[in-house]
């Protein structure tokens, strides 16, 4: 079918589409360019086949069917830039090259990853067939979305809908492009907030939306009681959020655990668990000689009750624990009791336990509800949240700003050195470009040896005791001899500062041995698998009896985020790239500064530079020569002998200038994007 050359959205040219085109290269021209196109209602550009985003704060007209229609199987140039146009493409590419896709959205907190990652999904869904088998996992893609922010998602000061996790979901494909499978996986819940936030932050939605949104029946079942009630809910003040009505997306929550296949009994105690640690929070402690004693004896009754524990056994595995000791040779338990910090952190410690197993859960029973036991063909989408500058930061930051660093290394790896190093390899003539290689500060966070911060961490936390204070200085120390003298580093009295691709980040090493070492204490997992429900057992797993070190938090994210990097290199990748205009979250409103900030850390600039000085295509012969097969009789269904003639006889019949492209060792390069419109467009009109 031939495509027409109508815009989508009839609107005079707004700047230009494609920064490639820029006439002059600068962090202010480009700027400039996307504040134009912004004004004018315009939030997508091109930067070759990278996309940039902004966020418009308000619903844009054209994500309708008719603009599905308009951009399924339509070359890029024929409309306006849209986020349907790179999903297109990578549907098409999967099935033309046969190869895996992938995307990856990046951004700050609030520039629109997470509605990026829907639009590619909802997108998907809409151009791809299927019978019920098929629809069932669409629906179950398009299901897990809601159910995973309402267990996953939060307000915070930057965002009304802030995902609190990252997310790699693969859609899976059949041969003929149907989705019937998928995969989740899920990093970094930030499991702190489940008993602390920020004022004017709220905890997870699924609270609320259980405080508000449950039967009456259920409700008192639960024993809930207004958000208030609850000191896990009212030490930020922040109850509700602006548009958004969390009674509604209560039925919203429960209408997705149902689609997913969760049985009315797993449902009931989700909420059940949901409501326990709820309760949880509400048991404090005193002071008690030098013990702590819980408070009020009342608020042990909802816990215990919900969690199937007697009220016994809680209160005492909230106030003591059992020590392994050695003493004159033997080795004996003793019950050590807690002052009433450390029987604080224990309760929050049960807290977080919970509520990040219960998420791990819901991922799982997704991914049970889509599995595929053979892959075929997919399209990954990356939503990770994004760098974190706060006035205090603490280890949660530094992890998610080192997954970040390794992120934006992918896009560096991919755009800008391997890009230049196949222009070297192929032997193609070249002057190479300028551009900061963050590898340095990925190896200062995450090397071996010489040794990183991770690396310091984990040997003080070998080292450390259950209870130990002091333990973060130590660390602090250590740090400080191994890397002080590395020029991304710098340490001060309360911690150290990381010079990151985005910028400097000081991390208060306050916690960060305890977060790091993240054991649920034997104790509480004893407790929990004392539960009268086989549920909350299942939970809780884990064989207490065995001497081997748990695994470290940081230690955990670091191959979680190195698998997650060979799964993307392996892909065909393909980038979003989502700015954030301003902090009022209001429409037409341009944060000069603030924008400009993040074209910085993006590195777009070196992007189009890298991208104008170079072939914005490349293709290994064989692949380029399957995809024009059709173009001349010679070369279809397929050209016999030497791949460079079969390249060169298409290239003539089609009339390619020749300054427009060269072979190199094994792969074909062209300069300019549309002299290759003109093939794209020969072999649709076939
Ligand atoms: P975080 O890192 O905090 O999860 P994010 O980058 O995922 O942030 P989103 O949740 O996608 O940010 O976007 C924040 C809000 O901005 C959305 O809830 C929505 O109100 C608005 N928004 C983002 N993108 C769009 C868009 N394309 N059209 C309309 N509104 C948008
Ligand atoms: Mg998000």
């Amino acid at each position: 079918m031939v495509k027409h050359h109508w815009q989508s959205h009839n609107v005079k040219q707004s700047g230009l589409d494609d920064m490639v085109l820029l006439s002059k290269i600068s962090e202010s021209s480009i700027v400039d360019n996307l504040k134009k196109r912004y004004m004018d209602d315009q939030i997508f550009t091109y930067i070759g086949p990278v996309l940039v985003s902004v966020n418009p704060f308000k619903q844009m007209t054209y994500f309708t069917d008719r603009e599905v229609e308009l951009y399924q199987g339509s070359a890029a140039y024929e409309n306006p830039p849209h986020i349907y146009a790179l999903a297109d493409d990578m549907y098409r590419n999967m099935m033309i090259d046969m190869e895996n896709q992938c995307v990856i959205i990046s951004g700050e907190s609030g520039a629109g990853k997470t509605v990026a990652a829907k639009f590619i999904m909802s997108y998907i869904s809409k151009v791809s067939g299927g019978g019920d088998r098929v629809q069932h996992v669409k629906e179950i893609i398009l299901k897990s979305n809601p159910l995973l922010e309402a267990f996953g998602n939060a307000k915070t000061v930057r965002n009304n809908n802030s995902s609190r996790f990252g997310k790699y979901f693969e859609i899976q494909f059949s041969r003929g492009g149907e989705p019937d499978g998928g995969k989740i996986s899920n990093f970094l819940l930030e499991k702190s907030r489940v008993v602390f936030q920020n004022p004017n932050e709220r905890n997870f939605h699924i609270f609320y939306q259980m405080l508000t949104g449950a039967p009456s029946e259920l409700k008192e079942q639960l024993g809930t009681a207004s958000p208030d009630y609850f000191y896990y809910l009212n030490q930020s003040g922040c109850y509700s959020v602006d548009g958004t009505n969390d009674a509604e997306e209560f039925s919203e929550t429960m209408e997705a655990m149902q689609v997913i296949g969760l049985t009315p009994d797993e449902q009931h105690y989700v909420l059940q668990i949901t409501a326990s640690v709820l309760h949880i929070g509400n048991i404090s402690f005193i002071e008690n000689g030098n013990y702590a004693a819980v408070e009020n004896q009342d608020y042990l009754a909802y816990p215990s009750y919900l969690l199937g524990v007697s009220q016994d056994a809680l209160r005492q595995k909230l106030t003591s624990r059992v020590m392994d000791s050695k003493w004159g040779g033997k080795s004996e338990s003793i019950d050590v009791t807690l002052n009433v910090e450390q029987a604080s952190s224990t309760r929050d410690a049960l807290a977080k336990a919970l509520h990040s197993r219960l998420f791990d859960f819901l991922v799982q029973s997704v991914n049970t509800a889509i599995r595929k036991d053979y892959d075929e063909f997919n399209i990954g989408v990356l939503d990770i949240y994004g760098f974190e500058i706060f006035q205090r930061n603490g280890f949660e930051q530094f992890c998610i700003n080192f997954v970040n660093e390794k992120l934006q290394q992918i896009f560096i790896e991919l755009t800008l050195k391997a890009e230049q190093e196949e222009y070297v390899q192929e032997g193609i003539r070249w002057t190479p470009i300028d551009y900061f290689n963050n590898k340095i500060v990925c190896d200062l966070i995450e090397s071996q040896a010489p040794v990183g911060v991770m690396c310091v961490l984990d040997d003080t936390c070998a080292t450390m005791h259950a209870v130990n204070e002091g333990a973060d200085q130590k660390f602090l120390g250590k740090l400080c001899g191994a890397v002080s003298s590395h020029e991304h580093f710098q340490s001060f009295s309360a911690g150290f500062i990381i010079h990151h691709y985005a910028g400097k980040v000081s991390y208060d090493v306050d916690n960060f041995c305890e977060k790091n070492k993240d054991v649920l204490f034997k104790d509480l997992v004893e407790l929990m698998q004392q539960s009268e429900f086989d549920f909350i057992r299942s939970l809780f797993p884990e064989n207490t009896n065995t001497q081997k070190r748990p695994t470290t938090a940081s230690s955990k994210i670091k191959t979680q985020c190195n698998i997650l990097v060979s799964t993307l290199m392996k892909c065909s990748p393909h980038y979003i790239r989502c700015i954030k205009p301003n902090e009022s979250k209001k429409p037409h409103d341009w944060e000069e500064s603030r924008v400009k900030h993040q074209v910085e850390y993006l590195g777009l600039k070196e992007n189009v530079r890298v991208r104008r000085a170079g072939f914005a295509y490349r293709r290994p012969f064989h692949k380029f020569l399957q995809r024009y097969a059709i173009l001349t009789p010679e070369t279809w269904p397929r050209w016999h002998g030497d791949e460079r003639q079969g390249i060169q006889h298409l290239m003539s019949c089609v009339n390619m200038d020749p300054d427009q492209w060269q072979c190199g060792k094994t792969k074909l390069f062209v300069k300019n994007p549309e002299s290759l419109f003109l093939l794209e467009e020969t072999r649709d009109r076939k």
